[in-house]
């Protein structure tokens, strides 16, 4: 069909004028409007033949976008449509996207804007990089001085240690829980346990000689060996000895106590640190040099001092006089917490065990 528009351009600025109106209400939505038109029309079959359609206009008119016009469009069921052009694009409504400042193990982002009404990103934000991990002078210093310590020769460890330890003091708090800090923190202290320990080692004996040596210095004493004594074993201070399972006796053909304690306001204890238990004091034969109880406590004599014995079996000891055992003076104190006396034997009298005050 061929339509011909006589009355049609005559109804446009009907039209127009309706647009308009509906451009200045806010129209965020679809609007419809009817408009009706007179247009003539002639079948293309049949040119002569007029055939009278009234148009019958429905409008949408679509609201401008930030980057598109807005628009009417009028369309009639006859298929006749037409458009016009409504409110301009609005442009877009920037809003700033802050800048975010990059820390030591985050990125930062660069300012950037963005639409606040259809949310299209104006200007992208750009990834400022992480800034680093910056490590304080102090506390590098000490990391430094915990790393050194694997490769310091073991007679400048002690030194090396404390000098850390003295640089770990001055770091704060906060830096102090930083996890490379409590790390290196960690092995320093194992430095610190296994030096501990070498000296522990270092107080343990296995001979006569080192065995009366540490005696000499007092503390604890640890066997780590049995030592058969060729004279016996003086204490003259406070000494905790820990037989640690191995036996302390006086050698074949030797004469006296295994043990001769002497000494003013000290303390002897004798322990054993042993799980089975197996340490023992054992082949003495009495033998203190004091005239009167001469040849008195074959395992352990006490002249002067305290005894303590909370582990450690004293046997096989013998004395001629008193205590094949142990003879212990009443010049002191002697606890037995733990223990045996046993299997030892004293002609005088107390087999095992003579106590002085029991001397009628
Ligand atoms: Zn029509
Ligand atoms: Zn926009």
């Amino acid at each position: 069909m061929r339509i011909i528009n006589k009355l049609h351009k005559r109804g446009l600025a009907l039209f127009m004028a309706l647009v308009m109106c509906l451009s200045l209400v806010q129209v965020t939505a679809l609007a419809e409007d009817e408009v009706v038109a007179n247009d003539v029309i002639i079948s293309e079959d049949n040119p002569q033949e007029e055939n009278t359609h009234e148009h019958s206009y429905a409008g949408t008119v679509q609201a401008p976008t930030c980057t598109e016009t807005g628009k009417a469009v009028y369309t009639c069921e006859c298929g006749d449509t037409y458009d016009e052009e409504g409110e301009p694009a609005t442009g877009h409504t920037p809003e700033v996207l802050e800048a975010v400042a990059p820390t030591e193990t985050e990125t930062g982002l660069t300012e950037g804007s963005r639409c606040a009404v259809c949310d299209e990103i104006l200007t992208a934000q750009e990834i400022i990089p992480a800034t680093g991990v910056v490590i304080p002078a102090e506390v590098q210093a000490f990391l430094d001085a915990v790393y050194a310590l694997y490769d310091v020769p073991t007679e400048q460890l002690l030194q090396a240690v404390e000098y850390a330890e003295t640089l770990y003091d001055l770091l704060t708090g906060e830096q102090k829980a930083l996890e490379e800090v409590y790390q290196c923190k960690t092995a320093l202290d194992s430095f610190r346990q296994t030096m501990t320990l070498e000296e522990t080692v270092e107080d343990t004996v296995k001979d006569e000689k080192s065995l009366k040596e540490a005696v000499a210095k007092g503390g604890t004493v640890k066997l780590c060996s049995d030592i058969a004594l060729n004279a016996t074993l003086v204490i003259t201070g406070t000494v905790a000895l820990d037989l640690n399972g191995y036996t302390l006796s006086l050698a074949d053909g030797k004469a006296g106590s295994v043990i001769k304690v002497d000494g003013q306001n000290i303390e002897f204890t004798l322990d054993d640190s042993s799980i089975d238990g197996t340490g023992k004091i054992t082949g003495g034969k009495g033998g203190s040099g004091v005239p009167y109880y001469g040849n008195s406590g074959g395992g352990i004599c006490v002249l002067n001092g305290n005894l303590v014995i909370n582990g450690g079996t004293i046997t096989g000891n013998t004395a001629i006089t008193y205590g094949g055992g142990v003879f212990f003076s009443c010049s002191g104190n002697f606890v037995m917490n733990g223990g045996k006396i046993s299997n030892n034997s004293a002609v005088g009298g107390g087999g095992s065990l003579y106590n002085l005050e029991h001397l009628p």
